[in-house]
């Protein structure tokens, strides 16, 4: 039975597995381009077949309004499929004419083809309807040859072509799009990164695009209470507006200047960067507050802190009487905690006269927020940028990771130096890349100059973090794959070359069954233009998008819609009742939040029995007591709240890692699963060996812990006594069972169905129920990847329900 117990396990792991690989193509299919790729032409024949048999339908007014929406695609699809079948049959032709050459041919073709290049316009202006005639005009590898000939550089084809086999390059075409600098920029000598290293912090500080702006802008701010500040990503924002303030006497008499950030870690970096160019120690005058640390001391004067942070000061202090200046920062990410603090502080600006507001924002969107903050005027900070060559894939990419290695290795063997920053998704990819690229390059060995490989993402620990920030040394190129981070709240000095493959992690959310997706998504052309400018900070720079010019177009939105819109918002009704605000329908929000969202979270709460019928929020302190398992109950919450990256799952030793996490499983369900890591890592004494021999995350592990401790001393602050149920797990189900009724899932004939809203839901493979489908089960959360899937579930009895929730289940049931 040992035997097929593990090959159960095995079986239930591969379908983990498949569902994670049948996903990640999913959400990397960009465009119905892949989408044609992958069918390719026997398909066409069926599309043309469905769409005749449309057409007559239609004639014959058989179609539904859907059905001809439909047929509209299908067309735009065959015509697509039939452009795709003639570019596939091109590019062929152009592979075997280019890369096919017998050895001692290849010296003669090359000069051929740099004259062929050189012969492309780079600049035609680019008018968007030209795009597709220029995609199928520019030579196919224009990777800015001109240019470097100007440089006086040579095109090292040769060499790249012994460097990377022919099959895996990739081919850019240029659409003749530049985004353009800035007039004053554009024959001013690019500045070296050596010449960037020489200049004094102070000279530093002076050579920002702020700095002429010093005085203009502390009379506007002494002017106006709400200002709203304009200015392109790295022109000193962050950096320079507090010190201005400070040096100008907004701290005098202890007050705080506070400046909020959507991330944690730019708080952190910048928090840094400021102490230094102030020659003070972090967290003494300079301080960062992020959840679970709080680097700041009495002497504090400007903290840096994540928008989430400054939310929870209104809890404590809710006129933030000790600040005289708060500013905004980052206010175009429209993070949810922003988007409510917008109403908040708008609020107590109209009775706190004396407080400045400040609305920092990169170029986009600043006059709407004006407009919010009652036609509050917009001080824009000119701009100073160089301009930026924008390349586009041929043709779709399928693996857009795989893409991004290989067109690093392309710009590290063909371009000048300067350093190139690569826009990936999280961690995990990051990773993966960095893996790749190290991988290569050591492959490459001693055939290329030095490459230095930089992730940078929220978890990394701050001293990996502050490397990116490393002069390149002489003579090697530096790589920063980051998340969007660097997109506009990082700035990383000496990057010439960004690598964009177009895409996102996005958060989104359907009130009506309460599902929420964190998915791979298209970024909008906002972010992608801000992307590229990434290149232009310290001279003329190229992007590389790894989509094409007709995606770009056609197949991304304009701007990233707020997160408030797409988020459950059941935490953030949660604390703005904690401040006294009740009526939430009628908060000031710059972009509301859906009715339905609005609702469900309220409903919610009131199930719970936190709010009342007045929408009011009540004393619920201490059902949890009622279980005497408060102990097990704080360790589930907070492994729960790290969720999904506790186990680790190396490519290399899979089995190890799946065996280790079967050692883990305990009847009952994945609470009780991850109560089971948690113990035995305490018994460890929290040990780091511990989490590597098990294959388990020591960072996720850290994060519990200290949130378990954060929510051990919230317990003690309400007085609820921590007791253990020793061992007992009934109490536990029965706990979780009343935090979570509402999310509970009845097995019937056709599989699991939520009882709230009879949907149908699946237990996700990783779960350790997956096979033991019980009849009745709560999960924590629904999320939707390639199925709706319910993630961490615990078994229950249904006679529970009535008993901790008779108002809620007599009057459904
Ligand atoms: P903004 O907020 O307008 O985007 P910042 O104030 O963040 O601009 O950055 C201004 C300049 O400060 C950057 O161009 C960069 O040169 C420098 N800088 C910012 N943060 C750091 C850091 N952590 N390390 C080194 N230099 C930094
Ligand atoms: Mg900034």
């Amino acid at each position: 039975t040992d035997k097929k117990a593990y090959e159960e396990a095995q079986k239930r792991l591969k379908l983990a597995e498949d569902d994670q690989k049948n996903m990640l193509p999913e959400l990397r299919k960009r465009s119905r381009w892949d989408y044609l790729k992958k069918r390719e032409s026997e398909k066409l024949e069926d599309l043309e077949a469905e769409i005749n048999d449309d057409e007559y339908l239609f004639a014959t007014d058989e179609l539904t309004q859907r059905e001809k929406k439909e047929l509209e695609y299908k067309r735009t699809l065959r015509d697509l499929a039939k452009d795709y079948k003639k570019a596939g049959a091109r590019e062929q032709e152009e592979r075997k004419n280019r890369y096919y050459m017998p050895e001692e041919k290849r010296s003669k073709e090359l000069p051929q083809r740099d004259l062929e290049l050189e012969e492309t316009p780079m600049e035609l202006g680019g008018e968007q309807g030209r795009w597709e005639e220029e995609r199928l005009k520019t030579a196919s590898l224009s990777f800015g040859a001109k240019r470097e000939r100007e440089q006086g550089m040579r095109y090292e084809q040769e060499k790249y072509q012994l460097l990377l086999e022919e099959d895996e390059m990739i081919e850019f075409v240029s659409t003749a799009m530049t985004m353009k600098g800035t007039r004053a920029e554009k024959d001013a000598p690019a500045l070296s990164q050596a010449e960037l290293n020489k200049q004094s912090m102070q000279e530093v500080r002076r050579s920002l695009p702020i700095f002429p702006y010093r005085e203009d802008l502390l009379a506007a701010i002494n002017e106006h209470q709400i200002l709203v500040i304009e200015g392109e990503t790295g022109s000193g924002k962050t950096t320079q507006i507090p010190q201005y303030l400070l040096e100008d006497g907004y701290t005098n008499g202890g007050m705080k200047i506070g400046c909020t950030q959507p991330r944690r870690v730019a708080a952190m970096s910048v928090a840094a960067r400021v102490a230094q160019e102030m020659g003070v120690k972090l967290g003494n005058e300079v301080g960062y507050s992020i959840r679970f640390e709080d680097c700041t001391s009495e002497r504090t004067v400007l903290k840096y802190m994540t928008d989430g942070m400054l939310l929870r000061e209104f809890l404590t202090e809710p006129d933030l009487a000790s600040y005289s200046v708060i500013i905004i920062d980052e206010a175009h990410e429209r993070t949810l905690h922003t988007d409510i603090l917008f109403g908040l502080i708008k609020d107590i600006a109209r009775f706190r006269s004396d407080l400045k507001v400040l609305v920092a924002s990169a170029t986009l969107d600043t006059e709407r927020f004006s407009c919010f903050f009652d036609e509050a005027p917009v001080f824009r900070i000119p701009g100073r940028r160089f301009p930026v060559d924008i390349f586009y894939t041929k043709a779709p990419e399928a693996d857009y990771l795989e893409a991004c290695v290989v067109s690093v290795l392309q710009i590290h063997v063909t371009q000048a130096p300067g350093d190139v920053l690569v826009f990936l998704t999280g961690q995990e990819e990051i990773e993966a890349c960095c893996e790749m690229l190290q991988e290569r390059c050591r492959r490459l060995g001693s055939k290329i100059a030095e490459l230095l490989v930089l992730p940078i993402y929220a978890n990394l620990p701050s001293d990996m973090q502050a490397k990116i920030f490393n002069p390149t040394p002489p003579g090697a190129r530096k790589v920063v794959v980051a998340t969007n981070i660097a997109e506009t709240s990082l700035t990383i000095d000496g990057i010439i070359y960004v690598i964009d493959p177009g895409f996102c992690k996005q958060k989104s959310y359907n009130a009506r069954t309460g599902m929420e997706s964190l998915i791979v998504t298209p970024c909008s052309r906002a972010s992608a233009n801000q992307r590229a400018g990434r290149a232009g900070r310290v001279a003329a720079g190229k992007c590389f998008r790894l989509y094409t010019a007709w995606a770009f177009k056609h197949e991304m939105e304009e701007t990233t819609v707020p997160e408030i819109q797409r988020t459950n918002l059941g935490n953030v009704v949660l604390l703005l009742k904690s401040l006294g605000i009740n009526d939430l329908i009628h908060f000031d929000f710059m972009d509301p939040p859906p009715h339905e969202t609005l609702v469900l979270a309220l409903e919610q709460l009131y199930a719970l029995g936190a709010l009342n019928h007045m929408g009011e929020l009540t004393k619920v302190q201490t059902s949890l007591s009622w279980y005497k398992c408060s102990e097990e109950v704080l360790t589930i919450a907070a492994m729960l709240s790290v969720n999904n990256s506790i186990f680790y799952r190396p490519k290399d030793k899979v089995v190890h890692a799946d065996n280790a996490r079967m050692n883990f499983v305990v009847p009952g369900g994945d609470h009780l699963v991850l109560l089971n890591v948690y113990t035995q890592w305490l018994e460890s004494g929290y040990s780091t060996q511990w989490c590597y021999e098990n294959f388990i995350q020591f960072r996720s592990m850290r994060r519990a812990r200290d949130v378990r401790d954060q929510l051990e001393g919230l317990m003690d602050r309400i007085e609820v006594e921590v007791v253990s149920s020793q061992g007992d797990s009934l109490p536990i189900r029965k706990a979780v069972t009343a935090g979570y009724f509402y999310h509970t899932a009845r097995l019937s004939k056709g599989g699991y169905k939520t009882v709230k809203h009879q949907q149908t839901v699946y237990v996700h493979p990783n779960s350790s129920l997956f096979e033991e489908q019980p009849r009745w089960l709560i999960y924590h959360e629904l999320v939707f990847t390639t199925k709706e899937f319910m993630r961490q579930v615990i078994e229950i009895e249904s006679g529970w329900l009535l008993e901790v929730a008779p108002h809620y289940y007599k009057s459904k049931e």
